[in-house]
């Protein structure tokens, strides 16, 4: 069976083994979720039903400076590193490993891999609350240079995590060099979303700048309501240097974040919820502060004796996620976290909501600037030329949705919900969701950086 788009048109002189009636409907490129932490459930849950469900056929893994390759190393992974995991998890030495480890046993939908600075920080670290000495730059370079070599197409961190929280800007621009040879990404879940956040952008832009390199800041947002309504600033001053260097971003469509339990209680602020734990899994769903009172305990010891754990904060302003989400440049990805019984909606839900919600309920910008947000935009920016429109030629990953019924059915409360409206998701050619039934087709490849600027996944060229 072809794999590529061989016609578009007036198809009635043709004959085909499946015929889907998209009358009314909209045909759309597969949505490419530029955010996401599927490393391990690429392996581990191959169907991955959370994505397809949602329209998704393409996703980029390795996010925030945690990505699950290289890891040489049996000690105990470090929060947030630790998300990545699950007891008895085989581990991959090389980037290489991983690659082929998705190559041998493929998963639903497409993956662009990226490597995590904290990653190589735990690779090549014994102290991990120092900055990297000079020895240690150059290993991590050498890292950078194997996961590249292996297919990654960028470099995240995640300096706001404690792991690399320690690392200097001058160590993020060092040990990004070797991206520049490649013309590979810097993605980052930049030090601070908050009250420093407009420090944080200079900071990437420094780095992007010294290095050479296109920066992607990761699900842009501003938490905490004394930074409420800083969007206009933020945006402005992105939109300013993207006339001085290669800049793009992403965000999810809701008001609530998630990650890794803090253990700061600087960082226990707000209502929290708590989305898995691995010590107290009856726990999942409730309030932190809810937990702590019963316990008679504070809010970081709670913490401390739910880890491993994964939380959901309250922290955002609805203008501006709406104001980051209409954006021109702003990418749609979902961070969706698949672990627990109760993760944030956004692992279910983000792509239907843009869609539906903020797209056709509210009417923040027409159905398809939303697509284009969620395919095109996304290929141009990760450099997947072959990806993201319907055009003959194209590898055929297409989303059937209807758009008047589209719509997130995912909350807070019933997270792991799929989405209304989406019809029929093609991946690589081939049928892998139709009306709400998953059809267990594992037609995703690995899309490696071969050339510059193109990527091509190996064989189909
Ligand atoms: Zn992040």
């Amino acid at each position: 069976m072809g794999t590529r788009i061989v016609a578009l048109g007036d198809l009635s002189g043709a004959t085909a083994d499946t015929i889907i009636d998209a009358t009314g409907r909209i045909v759309a490129p597969g949505f490419i979720d530029s955010h996401t932490h599927d490393d391990r459930a690429l392996l581990a849950d191959p169907d991955l039903p959370f994505k397809v469900s949602q329209g998704v056929t393409t996703v980029v893994t390795g996010n925030c400076g945690i990505s699950l390759a290289p890891l040489a190393t049996e000690k105990a992974m470090p929060a947030p590193l630790n998300l990545l995991e699950g007891p008895g998890d085989e581990r991959f030495g090389t980037f290489a490993a991983y690659v082929a480890a998705l190559r041998a046993k493929p998963p639903a939908v497409n993956v662009v891999p990226m490597v995590g600075h904290t990653t190589l920080r735990v690779m090549t670290m014994p102290d991990l609350d120092v900055p990297a000495t000079p020895d240690q730059i150059a290993a991590m370079q050498g890292l950078l240079r194997e996961a590249l070599q292996a297919g990654a197409v960028g470099m995240s961190t995640g300096p706001y995590y404690p792991p690399a929280a320690s690392s200097t800007t001058q160590e993020l621009i060092d040990v990004a060099r070797p991206l520049a040879e490649h013309g590979a990404l810097y993605v980052t879940h930049m030090r601070d979303e908050a009250d420093a956040c407009l420090q944080s952008l200079e900071e990437t832009f420094t780095i992007g700048r010294e290095a050479a390199i296109p920066v992607l800041i990761s699900h842009h947002k501003l938490m905490r309501a004394a930074n409420h309504g800083k969007s206009v600033q933020t945006l402005a001053r992105i939109r300013e240097q993207m006339r001085c260097q290669c800049i793009s971003l992403d965000c999810y469509p809701y008001t609530a974040s998630s990650t890794m339990l803090h253990l700061d209680e600087a960082r226990l602020q707000g209502r929290i919820t708590i989305a898995s734990s691995g010590a107290r899994p009856e726990l999942q769903g409730k309030d932190l502060q809810d937990i702590a009172d019963a316990w008679g305990v504070s809010l970081g010891e709670a913490s401390r004796r739910l880890q491993p754990a994964s939380a959901v904060y309250y922290s955002m302003a609805e203008a501006d996620v709406q104001r980051i989400l209409a954006f021109e440049p702003t990418m749609i990805g979902s961070d969706g976290v698949p672990t627990g019984d109760r993760p944030h909606p956004r692992l279910w839900g983000t792509f239907p909501r843009v869609l539906g919600h903020y797209s056709r309920d509210i009417g923040l910008f027409p159905l398809e600037t939303a697509v284009w947000k969620m395919s095109g935009l996304t290929a141009e920016v990760f450099g997947l030329p072959d990806r993201g429109r319907v055009a003959v030629g194209l590898h055929a990953d297409i989303t059937v949705f209807d758009a008047g019924t589209v719509r997130d059915v995912a909350d807070y409360d019933d997270p792991a919900r799929p989405a209304d409206g989406i019809v029929a998701v093609i991946v690589n050619g081939t049928l892998a969701y139709r009306d709400g039934q998953h059809r267990h087709t594992r037609t995703g490849r690995v899309l490696t950086r071969q050339a510059n600027p193109a990527i091509l996944s190996p064989g189909t060229a």
